[in-house]
């Protein structure tokens, strides 16, 4: 196994599937699929799940709410997806634990980096939702801040592309993918892996990203055994 702890990161988008708002139950039952192959080779496996399917900050602004008011109502929506996705895993037999960057007592505990640890030290799975706890911030700072404080090897940037590109593939058919990139690289070229504090965190904590196609069975556990998938970034 090359990485022993990881940090999962998906999108709310992710979860719509097919539809255009919401969560979409076959592929949320596919990532618990997936999810449970990888947590069986042994790996230590946290989660963040972002809110876009739901609410975004930045909607709230053109909806004439308050902006910050509008990135609580996002970091509710991460959490909305985060139970969902708890409730899939239990379904698949896995044990787990969410929790939350706000305070939500009756729905699951806070986050305590010691006691996340602690989890992870068991087998659980952790997931991390209400991102950071903060406004002004999203999820890929959440999983990045996280992925550091855990001590995990790698983020694992799900999307439904399988890699970094020079350009938009979806856009432009010359564009090629990168297997591997530096920090430094991935700035010069303008290249839009994170958001720059979730990049930044991790380029100056030395913690390796892979951004990879979540969305074809399998991705997940070849790289956790160390197969070239997506694109990695790393200092070097
Ligand atoms: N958000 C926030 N602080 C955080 C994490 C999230 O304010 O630490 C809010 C922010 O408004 C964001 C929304 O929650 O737009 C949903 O998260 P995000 O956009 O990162 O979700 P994704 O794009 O991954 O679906």
């Amino acid at each position: 196994m090359k990485y022993k702890r990881i940090l999962l990161k998906l999108s709310g988008e992710a979860l719509m599937g097919e539809k255009n708002y919401g969560i979409d139950s076959k592929r949320l039952e596919q990532y618990a699929q997936e999810i449970k192959r990888v947590k069986e080779l042994g790996v230590e496996l946290a989660i963040v799940i972002g809110g876009g399917n739901i609410f975004r900050g930045v909607q709230a602004e053109n909806a004439g709410i308050d902006r910050v008011q509008g990135d609580y109502m996002g970091m509710l929506a991460t959490l909305i997806n985060a139970m969902a996705l708890q409730s899939a895993l239990e379904q698949v037999g896995m044990f787990t634990r969410l929790m939350s960057g706000i305070k939500v007592e009756s729905v699951c505990e806070p986050f305590i980096r010691r006691r996340a640890i602690r989890h992870l030290e068991k087998g659980r799975i952790v997931i991390f939702g209400a991102g950071i706890g903060n406004p002004y911030f999203t999820t890929d700072s959440t999983a990045a801040l996280r992925a550091i404080e855990i001590e995990a090897d790698v983020v694992l940037k799900g999307t439904r592309v399988d890699g970094v590109y020079t350009a938009d593939p979806e856009k432009d058919k010359t564009a090629t993918k990168y297997s591997s990139l530096s920090f430094q690289e991935a700035y010069a070229k303008n290249l839009n892996i994170m958001d720059m504090t979730a990049f930044t965190l991790c380029q100056e904590n030395n913690l390796p990203i892979i951004v990879f196609d979540m969305n074809k069975p399998g991705n997940l556990d070849k790289i956790v055994l160390g197969e070239d998938i997506g694109t990695l970034i790393t200092s070097n």
